[in-house]
């Protein structure tokens, strides 16, 4: 079965096994020094995280204009064309086509510096599982790695890519990882403390206050 054979990347599964290879980067309940961002509430509504950073999310009820998304470096302004609109599902859907245009492109460039060919990027909309590899060098993404810092983005990528060259997590392999993202290991815990908020669903409620200020009335 390709199945069995295709997977050579869980970044999930290998989390789970990061805590006990290398359990420096993780620390202690007892000795950690982080405990100010140790812990990650999940997102709270009517907020985005995209590229690592929250940012607010308004919506306007305009039922002459055609529903959408604009985001303007600061702030998501979700255009609905009635109250029954839903527009956690068009913010949803922004990601989605932000992340079909990004990650299709950051990994034909990481290829191009790495030195490997892959066949195709695809993109799913994977709940547990950020990226993988297959042999039949497709790399697989949730569209959802775009809410992750774009550092942290790369790496992903770098770390799909450098599986065509070793189909392992051995110590090759890290090396390699290294010499394109030399701060993998941060990259790594930074996955670990905020995989939550990265596989949480949008949630953006219709705020009243905007929609009456959109209107003008
Ligand atoms: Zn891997």
């Amino acid at each position: 079965m390709a199945d069995t054979q295709s997977v050579v990347s869980d970044v999930k599964l290998f989390l789970e096994r990061l805590k006990k290879e290398m359990p420096e980067i993780f620390g202690t309940q007892e000795k950690s020094t982080q405990t100010d961002d140790a812990s990650v509430a999940p997102v709270a509504a009517n907020k985005v995280l995209y590229n690592g950073d929250l940012f607010e999310a308004r919506t306007y009820v305009t039922p002459d204009q055609e529903e959408g998304v604009s985001f303007d470096g600061k702030i998501f302004h979700v255009y609905l064309q009635s109250e029954q609109s839903d527009p956690s599902a068009l913010v949803t859907q922004w990601l989605r086509d932000k992340a079909a245009e990004v990650l299709p492109q950051k990994t034909k460039d990481w290829a191009e510096k790495i030195g490997v060919e892959y066949n195709r990027v695809v993109l799913k909309d994977q709940r547990t599982l950020w990226a993988s590899c297959s042999s039949q060098k497709n790399i697989n993404y949730s569209y959802r790695i775009i809410k992750m810092p774009l550092v942290v983005q790369d790496y992903l990528v770098i770390h799909e890519l450098c599986h065509l060259k070793f189909m392992n997590h051995g110590e090759e392999y890290w090396s390699l990882v290294g010499q394109f993202s030399p701060d993998y290991k941060l990259h790594r815990r930074w996955l670990n403390e905020h995989k939550d908020a990265v596989f949480e669903d949008v949630h953006i409620t219709l705020t009243k206050d905007n929609t009456e200020a959109a209107e003008e009335k």
